[in-house]
């Protein structure tokens, strides 16, 4: 399976130019989670027949509009449609103040359970963990406070070659396999050497959001070699000066912090409103990082042998 990110929307500021606000389905091992959730992402989400009661964990990088007013939108649908499973919800300070005021003036009490899971924004922490990933905060240099979230893999097991398997293998023989063991009879003697009964283990993959943010190479060391890193890249090089004031990166900026990391692949989006036609903004960053590609609503981009 690996990593599977769908692009829901990539634009900053304000809808435009039949693009929406910051939102990305992330699928691992089948499990789903929302990364950013700005205006219109439960429209999206219908629209590219994503099921969002299937979301159990939602992550947000901070609190400029374009980048969480689609939320309470999505949780009380979730509510209206029945859902009683528990959601996790991982923001700055403030967000969880936010959706409880709204719930308190519309006398609103959700069938299900929010986990509010206050992310220090200052710090790279692990801040999400299960069977599949570990999601830790990366700090970004922006207006507010504001973080990303790099995405990466577990170790996977050794994958069983049925076809050699003996009849009689037990499921703990096989559990043994899995995490690499040889397997001994009660005497102790070697029965099966792993590599026999066993072909390795799929790769385990990674992947950074780099959600609003100024150039800022302290990011560097904890994106460093991810198989894929998505970094804004609101302006073009020609428009640096109003990047650097409003604290977004330029097409060039966002390459640089690829190359300089490493990365696989690199996503650009959030991208200004004054910028109608996109291919200028992946043509800059290829002059630096060539496996570079635009975060255009529909596409999906799979991490997986
Ligand atoms: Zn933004
Ligand atoms: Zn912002």
């Amino acid at each position: 399976m690996g990593i599977r990110v769908k692009i829901l929307g990539s634009n900053s500021a304000a809808p435009a130019h039949r693009r929406h606000h910051t939102a990305q389905l992330i699928n691992i091992e089948g499990k789903y989670y929302l990364m950013d959730c700005g205006e219109a992402t439960q429209l999206q989400l219908k629209r590219y027949k994503i099921r969002a009661q299937r979301i159990n964990n939602i992550f947000i990088s901070h609190l400029h509009g374009d980048h969480y007013l689609g939320l309470m939108g999505l949780l009380s649908t979730m509510h209206l449609m029945g859902r009683s499973q528990k959601l996790n919800l991982y923001g700055p300070k403030g967000l969880s103040e936010i959706i409880t005021m709204q719930l308190k003036y519309s006398q609103t009490v959700f069938n299900y359970e929010i986990n509010f899971v206050e992310v220090d924004t200052t710090q790279s922490k692990v801040v999400h963990e299960d069977n599949f990933v570990q999601v830790t905060s990366i700090p970004l240099n922006h207006r507010i406070p504001c973080c990303g979230y790099l995405f990466a893999e577990k170790k996977k097991n050794r994958r069983i070659k049925k076809e050699v398997l003996p009849d009689d293998f037990t499921i703990r023989n096989i559990v043994r396999l899995k995490h690499g063991e040889d397997i001994f009879d009660d005497d102790g003697n070697l029965q099966y050497k792993n590599a026999a009964l066993t072909l390795p283990a799929r790769k385990s993959y990674s992947y950074a959001f780099c959600s609003d943010t100024k150039y800022d190479e302290s990011i560097i060391p904890i994106i460093k070699g991810v198989d894929m890193l998505y970094h804004e890249a609101t302006f073009l090089e020609e428009h640096a000066d109003r990047a650097g004031s409003t604290y977004h990166s330029t097409a060039k900026e966002a390459a640089t912090i690829a190359k300089k990391a490493e990365v696989g692949k690199l996503i650009l989006g959030h991208f200004s409103v004054r910028y109608k036609e996109l291919e200028p903004i992946r043509d800059e960053a290829q002059t630096v990082f060539e496996n570079s590609e635009l975060a255009l609503e529909g596409e999906e981009f799979i991490l997986d042998l």
